[in-house]
């Protein structure tokens, strides 16, 4: 079975529709994506994982991205 990928929606985060920063079109396509981050304490490097949601405008591409909470 494949998976299909999500329809474009609007996004609502903290009470405000999302809206592309370049074309200004408010739909979007979801994605989880995880990130490696480096701290920067101590000697020996401490790779963390940490998950973004990210939201790909439908119309130009545009990647905005939100840290997971
Ligand atoms: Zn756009």
């Amino acid at each position: 079975m494949r998976t299909q990928p999500p329809e474009p929606t609007r996004i609502e985060i903290e009470d405000r529709y999302l809206r592309c920063l370049h074309c200004s079109r408010d739909q979007f396509r979801r994605r989880r994506m995880r990130l490696e981050t480096a701290s920067t304490t101590g000697m020996q490097p401490d790779w963390r994982e940490s998950a973004a949601d990210v939201f790909l405008c439908a119309h130009c591409g545009f990647i905005h991205g939100f840290l997971a909470r």
